[in-house]
């Protein structure tokens, strides 16, 4: 039996019990970058608390499949089918082919995805894997009297609906009606302001690099129909959670409802898993504001992946969070205090069992309860406090990094070995730090160069980051 799980379902409009519809498993679909530029780090926290999310559901027992797209194709600069398309807008940014971007783009992602300690879904697939599909989707949507064709594109018909804006409220869907009506890039093709592209043939873009024959003309798919019929492909007619950023809600998890349960005839998925924003001092972070922040970029700085994954953990999905330095220097020293006090325990005999039992039980009510992450640390807290030995401490601690990914006893390890060289070589690696920082000083590289591969050699690796030069044993 698995442990009674709870989180907002974006479509009840509140926190509800958690049942899948086959018992002990859960179908679960990601909606996936845009691979036009680097995922900044606030695309970064939806993947992160995602990864919570499934490894909470694992805790709580429950086996997940989740698949995640990829978008390479379709998603153009405003999610309600106007402006540039983004691919093109990142090929000719860069003087590159659209695929060339897609591949460069995709690996970045996945450096960062991994650098904090994120599982990858099962399986992942590029929109552009799947155009048989579409196109398949499409066609039955038209042959259903759901959609029509018109000045060459293929249109979703959302007047043949009950309820188009099935997450909001009476009041938010008269807000997004004003906000429909006054969308100020009218396409005349479209018969309702809310219909959306299936499939365009005629777009404004000459240059669209991709294109594939359809039945309605040479042509590219929409955005929305991607993450149905690729969510469809893998895990049948029903899913149990679809998750994203609060920005998907609308338009893209509306749209995708609409076209999914019109070619399918029933209701598709039954929980809406949506995070909420990472911002900075100018509101909320953008790729297509200009400099990117990533996860790398921070790495650079010196500051190690895993700490921005606690920094994220620290507050709740469901509210934004703010990001600063200063925010992120309180996350460096919290983790730094804890992997230091998981440096101190040993394992110093047996494990107890009914101390570990209890604590699990807190940490899971945590972390199945509306995915209380904050909570679960401080649960984490309180088991390095408590009054039991070191070995039931580093149990639970492992057993905790099962949902939490933060890697405390990792890194203590590395900090103990890192100080428990003999005193000679101690001296030798602090000299050989010193000489290097001399011969940058003086702007020679090769011999800063020549020392880093020096230690290297030795089996030390140096890192320069913010608070100086350090080193560990490899
Ligand atoms: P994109 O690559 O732009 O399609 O976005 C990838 C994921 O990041 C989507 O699930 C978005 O909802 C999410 N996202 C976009 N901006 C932010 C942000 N500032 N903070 C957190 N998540 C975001
Ligand atoms: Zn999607």
């Amino acid at each position: 039996m698995a442990h009674k799980f709870t989180f907002y379902n974006t479509l009840a409009r509140r926190v509800e019990e958690f049942v899948p519809r086959e018992e002990g498993r859960v179908s679960m679909y990601t909606c996936g970058p845009t691979v036009y530029h680097y995922a900044h780090i606030g695309n970064i926290r939806t993947y992160i608390m995602q990864d919570v999310l499934i490894k909470a559901l694992g805790f709580a027992g429950y086996d997940v499949k989740r698949v995640m797209n990829i978008t390479d194709v379709g998603h153009l600069s405003s999610d309600a089918d106007t402006g540039e398309d983004k691919m093109v807008e990142g090929a000719k940014r860069e003087h590159k082919t659209v695929m060339e971007i897609a591949k460069y783009y995709t690996d970045a992602f996945f450096a960062d995805f991994d650098a904090v300690g994120n599982k990858r879904p099962d399986i992942i697939e590029p929109a552009t894997n799947c155009i048989p599909e579409f196109i398949h989707m499409v066609d039955t949507l038209l042959k259903k009297d759901f959609a029509y064709v018109a000045g060459g594109n293929v249109y979703f018909d959302t007047s043949k609906l009950k309820d188009y804006y099935v997450f909001s409220s009476e009041v938010e869907k008269e807000a997004l009606q004003v906000g429909v009506r006054d969308d100020v890039e009218e396409d005349p093709n479209k018969r309702n302001k809310t219909d959306f592209v299936l499939w365009f043939t005629k777009s404004k873009f000459e240059d669209q690099a991709l294109k594939w024959d359809s039945p309605w003309g040479v042509g590219y798919p929409g955005w929305h129909i991607e993450c149905s019929c690729i969510a469809m492909k893998h895990l049948g007619e029903y899913i149990d959670i679809h998750c994203g950023g609060v920005d998907n809600i609308f338009p893209h998890h509306t749209n995708e409802i609409a076209q999914s349960e019109s070619y399918l005839g029933h209701e598709w998925c039954r929980y809406w898993f949506h995070s909420n924003h990472l911002n900075d001092k100018s509101g909320k972070m953008s790729k297509s504001k200009g400099a990117v922040l990533t996860v790398s970029v921070l790495k650079e700085k010196g500051y190690d992946p895993l700490v921005y994954r606690f920094f994220c953990l620290q507050s709740h999905y469901r509210k934004p969070l703010e990001f600063s330095y200063e925010a992120l220097d309180q996350a460096v020293a919290a983790y730094g205090k804890l992997v230091k006090k998981v440096a101190e325990l040993k394992e110093d005999g047996p494990v107890d069992e009914a101390v570990k039992k209890d604590f699990e039980g807190r940490f899971a009510d945590a972390v199945c309860g509306d995915l209380n992450t904050s909570m679960a640390i401080t649960v984490l807290i309180d088991v390095l406090k408590a009054e039991t030995n070191g070995a039931t401490k580093l149990a639970l601690i492992r057993s905790f990094d099962r949902v939490l990914s933060l890697d405390l006893e990792g890194h203590a390890k590395s900090l103990s070995e890192g100080t428990s060289v003999d005193p000679e070589m101690e001296s030798y690696i602090l000299d050989a730090i010193e000489r290097r920082a001399n011969a940058k000083k003086n702007k020679d590289f090769a011999t800063a160069d020549a020392i880093r591969a020096e230690l290297l050699e030795k089996g030390v690796e140096i890192k320069d980051t913010r608070e100086g030069v350090k080193w560990q044993l490899i």
